[in-house]
């Protein structure tokens, strides 16, 4: 899965939305005698223009109050690919206000998507890259040395296939991630929030991991340090979840990031596969999710299924022994950029990597 990181400006926006709603619930209930609701509109009025005043510049997130209720009002929201499928198991919250409508840009739907291929600090799959690795701690869960490891070498599972399938296409690509060895590729960090999908928290999450890229990590002084062509970091969290990427494609944090849980919130927590790590570093180098309703139309998703059943941005699931079985299709290596050409660019131009217009 992934998503775009356009997420700030679109809390921004709901911030004045929300401000506007409750404005205009003012209004109303000014000519009416119930006074509370009037003094409890103005207070989240005020509390909502606070955050909004403040948001652009706001280095440390602070959290507070208003900003959940910010983000109680963002439930309603429909954002682009992801955040619908939050939306499926959050429940709506009783003090959210009444759905408004937002202006969607016609590339989130089907068959128009966004590519992050050539963009952002992870643009092209091929020399050198470099993956950092965050393990974040929440209220609900941390990390022992032995469970991080374990993660280091599922990741490195992930790369030694990805390494692997780029021979194939004749690209030689090397990514840099054993932080066992190569100390300062390896972060450490907190949240004061839970981050799982019983909660809403991409939004709350998306601010601080940008936080965390300006002050643990510099994506400029490793490129240097390591003479590298990119860089992104690999997100890793200790519970069940939906595991996603966060590229850049044209809008906001270039900074590209993957979130990594240790479970399969799909798959009743069982841990998470090395072919699903791979599938999210795919993503920020450009390839694009295969599966049914995600971002092509039916006809190409059943197509893809059909002729490459066992593609990994198709499917992640695990083989029992830890070892990846997925292959990379030539469409997938198309959007990596492994090859220039491949043939069903022509019967369906929306894969075309640079657009489809
Ligand atoms: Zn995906």
């Amino acid at each position: 899965m992934k998503k775009g990181n356009a997420g700030t400006k679109k809390k921004l926006q709901t911030v004045v939305m929300a401000g506007m709603f409750l404005l205009l619930l003012t209004g109303c209930t000014g000519i009416s005698e119930d006074k509370s609701v009037t003094e409890e509109a103005e207070t989240a009025l005020t509390e909502a223009v606070a955050v909004d005043t403040t948001l652009p510049e706001e280095e440390e997130p602070v959290q507070t109050e208003s900003e959940e209720k910010q983000d109680g009002a963002e439930q309603v929201q429909p954002e682009a690919t992801v955040a619908s499928e939050h939306e499926e198991i959050t429940p709506p919250s009783e003090e959210t206000p009444p759905p408004m409508e937002e202006t969607t840009h016609p590339e989130d739907e089907l068959g128009n998507p966004r590519g992050s291929y050539g963009l952002g600090s992870a643009a092209f799959l091929k020399d050198r890259n470099i993956l950092v690795s965050l393990f974040v701690t929440t209220p609900e869960s941390g990390w022992t040395d032995r469970e991080q490891e374990a993660v280091l070498q599922k990741i490195g599972v992930a790369v030694d296939y990805i390494e692997g399938q780029a021979k194939q296409y004749d690209v030689s690509t090397e990514l840099i991630y054993d932080w066992s060895s190569q100390h300062d590729l390896k972060v450490e960090a907190k949240t004061d929030f839970p981050i799982n999908e019983d909660v809403d928290f991409v939004d709350r999450l998306d601010e601080e991991i940008a936080y965390w890229f300006e002050q643990k990590i510099s994506y400029e002084k490793l490129l240097e340090v390591y003479d590298a062509e990119g860089i992104a970091t690999c997100v890793f969290v200790n519970n069940a979840g939906i595991s996603y990427a966060i590229v850049y494609d044209g809008t906001d944090n270039v900074k590209e990031s993957l979130i990594l849980f240790t479970g399969d919130y799909y798959n009743h927590g069982k841990e998470e596969t090395a072919a699903a790590y791979a599938h999210e570093i795919l993503h920020v180098f450009g390839a694009h999710d295969l599966y049914e309703d995600a971002e092509f139309t039916r006809e190409v998703t059943d197509y893809v299924a059909d002729t490459y059943p066992n593609e990994i941005m198709l499917t992640v699931s695990g083989s029992g022994t830890g070892k990846i079985t997925q292959i990379i299709s030539p469409v997938t290596a198309y959007h990596l950029g492994w090859v220039s050409y491949t043939e069903e660019v022509d019967r369906f131009p929306q894969l075309n990597r640079n657009g489809n217009r």
